[in-house]
């Protein structure tokens, strides 16, 4: 029934594509438009080749999508409900400004980050909160799986478990093994810039800042394995702490083997991963924008990538009887079923389907409503249901303190 416009046509993109592809009764007319435009042929290639059953229709286009005008006269000309923007965290405000001018709703899967400032908060996107609502427009930010399906389990917690929720820990591990000496999972940019920042966490009111991979611990991910897991900033903090105000104390956890911390504290060390131009051979050129270019693209991971990702929330508090309680919910995610279904490795995959998802339920009018909106301001039922019916299994754990 719904028109919508994918922008990007990376790792993540793909996995967008392919489950629209496969949820055809909700997205049955879908245009990939981005920067290379043979990365989005590519993708509607292969959903001819492995989903000749879809009825969705897809079709590609090329767009600068750091130009508002390009991206207006793409949406005029295609007139989607939505835009699905999964192109850089860069392009976040030039799309939701062409939203507004065209009329249609957004979704994100990263918050807000310019391109000169590694520095990433959600202030640049909450100011269009009266001019998306005055315009009767919705923009869902950040509805991936970290931000994302994080903040629907940590409002499914609070909704199920908990008369208020006191201590929070998001996990997320990867125990996948894709046998490069060294790769990122997504956006090598991106994700260098997230994990070499200093961490940050939120206790008793305030941020307390830490040195880049200060603080660990072992923890145990259920079905998947104990890995060794460090705490950094990220984005979905700064809403959840917003928004559940209970919260004396929320950290985010991810796991990162031996091999890759060396491998990123060399590149450090000798300035690889520097976000500051150089002149190089009379051009201006950032470190790490070379880097992502001698690194592997994060699909290329998918086809012989082995293991589990498992992410979830822990939360501690008084249970709904006032007992002191503490429960976990979570996903496993096996790299290899990923491929299998759609050409994907499992980060991008479990980044794809919610972003699937959430554009479903803004589409189908369960979640639609103006303004600008983080994923745990919405009911989480309908979010999770839809997770367990589009490949992310949700489980739960009652009664055990998984991160100390
Ligand atoms: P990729 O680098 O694989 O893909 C990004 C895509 O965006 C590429 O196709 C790229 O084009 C395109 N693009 C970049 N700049 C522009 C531009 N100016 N105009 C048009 N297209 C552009 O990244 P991923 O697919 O791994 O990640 C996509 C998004 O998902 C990122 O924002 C990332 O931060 C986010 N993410 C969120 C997660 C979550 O759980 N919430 C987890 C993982 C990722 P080109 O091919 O030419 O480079």
């Amino acid at each position: 029934m719904s028109k919508v416009i994918i922008i990007g046509a990376g790792g993540v993109a793909n996995v967008v594509a392919k489950k629209c592809a496969q949820n055809d009764s909700v997205f049955t007319d879908v245009l990939i438009a981005t920067r290379t435009v043979s990365k989005a042929d590519k993708i509607v290639a292969e959903i001819k080749q492995h989903m000749p059953d879809s009825r969705a229709t897809f079709s590609t286009a090329t767009v600068d999508a750091d130009n508002v005008p390009e991206l207006v006269k793409l949406i005029n000309d295609f007139r989607p409900v939505m835009v699905i923007n999964v192109a850089l965290p860069y392009q976040d405000l030039t799309i939701m400004d062409a939203c507004l001018e065209t009329g249609v709703h957004y979704l994100d899967t990263a918050n807000y980050e310019p391109k000169d400032v590694a520095k990433f908060e959600y202030s640049w996107q909450w100011a269009y909160q009266d001019r998306f609502k005055e315009k009767g427009l919705m923009a869902l930010l950040g509805c991936g799986f970290d931000p994302g399906a994080t903040q629907a389990f940590t409002a499914f917690l609070a909704k199920h478990h908990f008369t208020e929720i006191h201590e929070l820990d998001i996990v997320d591990c990867n125990n996948g093994d894709h046998g490069k000496a060294f790769a990122t999972n997504f956006n090598p940019e991106i994700n260098i810039r997230e994990i070499t920042a200093n961490g940050r966490y939120w206790e008793n009111g305030q941020w307390v800042e830490t040195q880049p991979l200060e603080i660990s611990q072992d923890i145990y991910y259920p079905k998947v394995a104990t890995r060794k897991s460090f705490v950094l900033y990220h984005e979905e903090l700064e809403s959840i702490v917003k928004h559940f105000p209970t919260i004396k104390r929320a950290r985010f956890w991810m796991t990162f083997g031996e091999n890759y911390i060396k491998h990123l504290n060399v590149l450090e060390g000798i300035g690889m991963t520097s976000i500051e131009p150089i002149d190089f051979r009379g051009q201006k050129i950032a470190p790490i924008e070379f880097l992502k270019a001698v690194l592997p693209a994060p699909e290329s991971l998918a086809e012989n990538y082995a293991g589990q990702t498992c992410i979830g929330v822990q939360a501690k508090g008084p249970g709904k009887d006032g007992q002191p309680n503490v429960h976990f919910v979570y996903n496993v995610k096996d790299h290899a079923e990923c491929y299998r279904e759609v050409q994907a490795q499992g980060v991008s995959y479990t980044t794809g389907v919610p972003a699937m998802i959430g554009a479903m339920l803004m589409l189908n009018g369960t979640w639609m409503q103006p303004g600008v909106w983080n994923v745990e301001q919405l009911d989480p039922d309908p979010f999770i249901d839809a997770m367990n019916t589009w490949g992310l299994p949700v489980d739960e754990l009652a009664g055990i303190e998984l991160v100390k």
